[in-house]
């Protein structure tokens, strides 16, 4: 995600480079068929999610946990997704959604659980063991809120992030539960394919994380077919008021969806020229199509795989930016999965840094790495001041809950501002030829995994003595 903040003009470099070592290459992973339908009248997504769960744990597993992030929407949720400052995104004042199970089959039992009825727990009618599969049918409907957020109805579209129950992340302790904290993104999951049919009134277009392969239209309904392979997350963006522009770049068909007048060409051409950068500097990008699309929201931007949502209200210059950045997590979320909920800087400090590196390549856009540097320590400083004087001293500790965030103000300065000067102090520290030798040997060894801190920092300490570093900054040490 990248927030509503102010990006100074700045910008980076990169170089590129090799290396890897790689896990074994998983070939049987979880499969999510799912058939939904949209009603434009009553606001809601009437799905059926079915489900193929592939065991690749080495436990035996006899329940089946799945988050329902759509739950938060509801009146009365504990953990909501909009702080009270960001309530504007409510354009038509309060407005609530929710997401119900209507039944599962193929289980013993299930039941909506969790510390805020955001869980769905399917309990099997026998244990699925290593390596086996088992299949559950979950019938569901998704009510959608009229906000300007990552799911919701907004104000002309229809954001689908999140928008079928997602099977939770696997833990040696167990699935892992994370409700849905408005600070950062509280997703963790783990690649899956998807086939996933889309019917809606037949004056909508959707872009989608996947790729199309079947559109049929009939009466006042168009349905289409999408898949995707080796994905943490599908998402759509729903309108009946879309434009679209395509290149192809880096081997994938980009298309920007857009409403309005102005067709977005210096948008298209950060979109193609971040995409080929990255996939140059850090590895392939591993999917057909990436959406990028122009949509009402409560931050710039949001990531989902394959699909960003860029907030269309933003000026060019930093919806450029905002491309590029979400363009990043592609590499960083998307492809190489981390714990956003514990480690949100692991994630977004190398996604904001990787924006300044492709700006630095790529001067004309006008950002400098110069300049994005500057303004994050003088964010962050001005951060460190201002919660010294409120707390007695601040908390600099990088890896943490995103719910032991006082503010979002906190999360921004020390997931994006003291990650990217974390990654500057590195590469200042290894040069830059072993500092990207480390990152595409970091994005090759967990591509389609989630990895942990110490996996990242271990590709940069194989290269050059930079573990001091890494520990300084994030155990709060180094003074900035
Ligand atoms: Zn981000």
């Amino acid at each position: 995600m990248k927030k509503l903040a102010i990006f100074a003009a700045a910008a980076l470099t990169l170089a590129a480079l090799p290396l890897a070592a790689c896990h074994k290459q998983q070939t049987d992973r979880s499969k999510y068929v799912i058939t939904a339908a949209y009603d434009e009248n009553e606001r809601t997504l009437k799905g059926t999610a079915d489900f193929t769960y592939f065991n690749s744990t080495d436990n035996e597993i006899r329940d089946l946990q799945f988050n329902l992030w759509g739950n938060a929407y509801r009146e009365g949720a504990q953990y909501k997704p909009l702080t009270d400052a960001d309530a504007k995104a409510y354009y038509a004042g309060a407005s609530y959604g929710g997401e119900s199970v209507e039944k599962v089959e193929g289980c013993a039992s299930w039941e909506v659980t969790g510390e805020d009825e955001n869980i769905l727990n399917v309990t099997l009618n026998e244990p699925v063991y290593p390596d086996d599969t088992v299949k559950v049918t979950i019938t569901y409907t998704l009510n959608l809120a009229q906000v300007n957020h990552r799911t919701g109805v907004t104000e002309s579209t229809v954001n689908l992030g999140n928008f079928y129950p997602v099977l939770c992340a696997y833990s040696q302790e167990g699935f892992v539960q994370t409700p849905y904290y408005s600070c950062g993104d509280p997703f963790v999951s783990e690649c899956a394919d998807y086939d996933v049919t889309l019917t809606l009134p037949r004056q909508y277009t959707a872009a989608t994380s996947g790729k199309q392969v079947e559109c049929t239209t009939a009466g006042e309904v168009t349905t289409a077919r999408y898949e995707l392979k080796n994905a943490r997350d599908f998402a759509a963006v729903l309108s009946d008021e879309f434009k679209t522009v395509k290149r192809e770049s880096a081997g994938c068909e980009v298309t920007l969806y857009y409403c309005g007048e102005a067709e977005p060409k210096r948008q298209l051409d950060a979109a193609c020229e971040s995409l080929a950068y990255f996939s140059d500097t850090f590895g392939k990008y591993a999917y057909p199509t990436l959406s990028v699309v122009f949509t009402p929201l409560s931050v710039s931007g949001m990531e989902y795989p394959a699909l960003t949502m860029i907030n269309s209200a933003l000026e060019e210059s930093d919806a450029i930016y905002t491309i590029a950045h979400e363009n990043a997590h592609q590499w960083w979320y998307a492809m190489v999965g981390s714990d956003q909920v514990n480690c949100a800087w692991q994630d977004e400090g190398l996604a904001d840094y990787s924006t300044v590196c492709f700006f630095e390549n790529y001067p004309a856009y006008g950002f400098t790495r110069t300049g994005a540097l500057g303004s994050a320590i003088k964010a962050y400083r001005a951060y460190y001041s201002v919660y010294n004087q409120i707390f007695g001293k601040a908390d600099t500790a990088m890896t943490r809950n995103l719910k032991d965030f006082a503010s979002d103000y906190e999360y921004i300065n020390i997931a994006y501002n003291k990650g990217i000067l974390m990654c500057e102090s590195v590469r200042t520290a290894m040069g830059d030829k072993k500092f990207f030798s480390a990152l595409k040997s970091y994005f090759e060894a967990n591509c389609f995994k989630i990895a942990t801190p110490e996996e990242l920092i271990s590709h940069f300490t194989a290269l050059h003595d930079v573990e001091g570093i890494f520990v300084s900054y994030i155990e709060g040490k180094v003074v900035i």
